[in-house]
């Protein structure tokens, strides 16, 4: 009788603990799961007296491990980064895992420095693992939410060292952030900003401005550039700068190149149909957007419906672009000459390699980066500046300065010889009203 009711007591605590791993620990790593680690950790933040931080990490490309090298390898990579942190954690420490390759640790610190110097080592650490186990080192990234004072609720601090890891862009060394206010002020305008930007696209709330570019021989206007900017219900403009990369991360850019390229189209048309003379544009095309398989006949089917043929206008890419899936960028350059486009490499200049990219790419226009002319050039940079200029010249390419804002840039230009100019000393990005004005009042002088 005593044997049996043992043995049912012992298959009741089995049970239990199986029950319990099922409910409150990840079922893969064995760590504590999510749930677990805000009902525990959470009671942590009150009861314990040290100083607390809160740090979520994560391994850049895990998904690339898992297609690369299988599943099992990264379940493998996953196991080893639990007894890392079993390791690593000590006393009233713990850790949890969040989801897929997320784990997130609740830390004891005494000074920053100690903390940050505990972090760096984790991600040290945690890089070895891909590395020792396939030779390939991965980046981490972490983010960090100091616990204050009356600090209670742990979802919320998770998020906010999430928040802090999600501002690492693009980040190819592992690195980590620490949350702050600004930060999270930031993500929330991104939200709201992604919340908002496909009823703008649907209400027009997005506009066009053009920039002259101005051939310096000829002292006229040569081209236009569309810029766009985001003309909100309350009347606000919000730049590109603040726009681009935000839908670059969110994918809304080709929609939004699209929206601009289709806006060039009907002024074109426009211009054609009121017998106003044709001046070539040029629109700008994200280099996420180029490598989308589709993204040339959608172009073209643009000019098509519009009658618009495609020697008026001339893509803007910038060299950035260029510099990485060089293949596949080294063929969409192709295509694009092939409809019929012009082709130009935006921003030149700011990359490592723009000269061997120049003997490689068939292109029609470089626009000379603005930082060139921001300040006063060193002799050493006169020197670049004037060579690339004449080697473009002399391969048949086209130079474009931009951020021409003073006469005496201006006659640093006429010096080397470059005779396109762009920039604030002839006009700021101007809606089409104000364009028209100007191409109206050249037309009087010239009569
Ligand atoms: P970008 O293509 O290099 O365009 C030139 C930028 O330089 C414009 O900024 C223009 O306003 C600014 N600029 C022109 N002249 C001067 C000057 O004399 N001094 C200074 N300091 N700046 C000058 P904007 O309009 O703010 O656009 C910023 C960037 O956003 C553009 O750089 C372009 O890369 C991107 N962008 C703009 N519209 C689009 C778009 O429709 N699609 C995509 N993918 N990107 C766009
Ligand atoms: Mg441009
Ligand atoms: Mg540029």
């Amino acid at each position: 009788m005593a044997g049996r009711i043992l043995a049912s007591s012992l298959l009741e605590n089995r049970s239990r603990r199986i029950l319990e791993t099922i409910t409150a620990r990840d079922m893969l790593t064995e760590a504590w799961n999510y749930n677990r680690f805000l009902l525990q950790g959470g009671e942590r933040l009150h009861t314990v007296e040290a100083l607390q931080a809160i740090v979520t990490v994560d391994i850049k490309n895990f998904k690339a491990i898992n297609t690369q090298y299988g599943y099992e390898e990264g379940d493998e990579i996953l196991k080893q980064m639990r007894s890392l942190f079993n390791y690593f954690t000590r006393g009233n420490e713990c850790y949890a895992r969040i989801e897929a390759d997320k784990f997130v640790l609740l830390l004891e610190y005494n000074s920053l420095n100690g903390l940050q110097q505990r972090i760096n080592q984790l991600m040290r650490r945690i890089e070895q693992i891909p590395e020792n186990r396939l030779g390939v080192s991965c980046a981490c990234a972490a983010g960090v939410c100091l616990v204050e004072q009356g600090d209670q609720n742990m979802s919320l601090l998770v998020d906010h060292a999430n928040m802090a890891r999600n501002s690492l862009k693009d980040y190819h060394k592992s690195a980590y952030s620490f949350y702050n206010k600004e930060a999270e002020q930031k993500l929330i305008r991104e939200r709201e900003l992604t919340l908002r930007m496909k009823s703008a696209a649907e209400n027009e709330e997005f506009v066009v401005y053009y920039q002259p570019r101005i051939g310096l021989k000829q002292k006229k206007i040569v081209g236009l550039e569309a810029l766009v900017r985001w003309k909100t219900g309350e009347g606000t403009l919000i730049s590109p700068d603040d726009l681009i990369p935000l839908f670059e991360k969110n994918g809304f850019i080709t929609e939004l190149d699209l929206y601009v390229f289709e806006r060039v189209c009907r002024q074109l048309k426009q211009w054609m149909e009121s017998g106003h003379k044709l001046i070539p544009i040029g629109v700008n095309i994200s280099r996420v957007h180029i490598k989308e398989p589709d993204f040339l006949k959608k172009l073209i089917a643009l000019c098509e419906r519009y009658g618009i043929a495609p020697q008026h206008m001339e893509l803007e890419i910038t060299e950035s672009a260029f510099l990485h899936n060089q293949d596949i960028v080294m063929a969409v350059a192709a295509e694009i000459k092939k409809a019929g486009f012009a082709l130009s490499m935006d921003d030149f200049g700011t990359g490592y390699s723009s000269l061997s990219l120049l003997k490689d790419l068939p292109v029609d226009i470089v626009k000379l980066d603005k930082e060139f002319f921001q300040k006063q050039a060193n002799p050493r940079e006169r020197i670049i500046v004037t060579n690339v200029i004449r080697m473009a010249k002399q391969l048949g390419i086209q130079v474009v300065s931009e951020g021409i804002e003073t006469r005496e840039s201006e006659e640093f230009l006429n010096e080397i010889e470059c005779e396109f100019a762009q920039g604030y000393l002839y006009s700021r990005p101007v809606p089409m009203e104000t364009i028209e004005k100007l191409l109206a009042a050249e037309d009087e002088e010239s009569v």
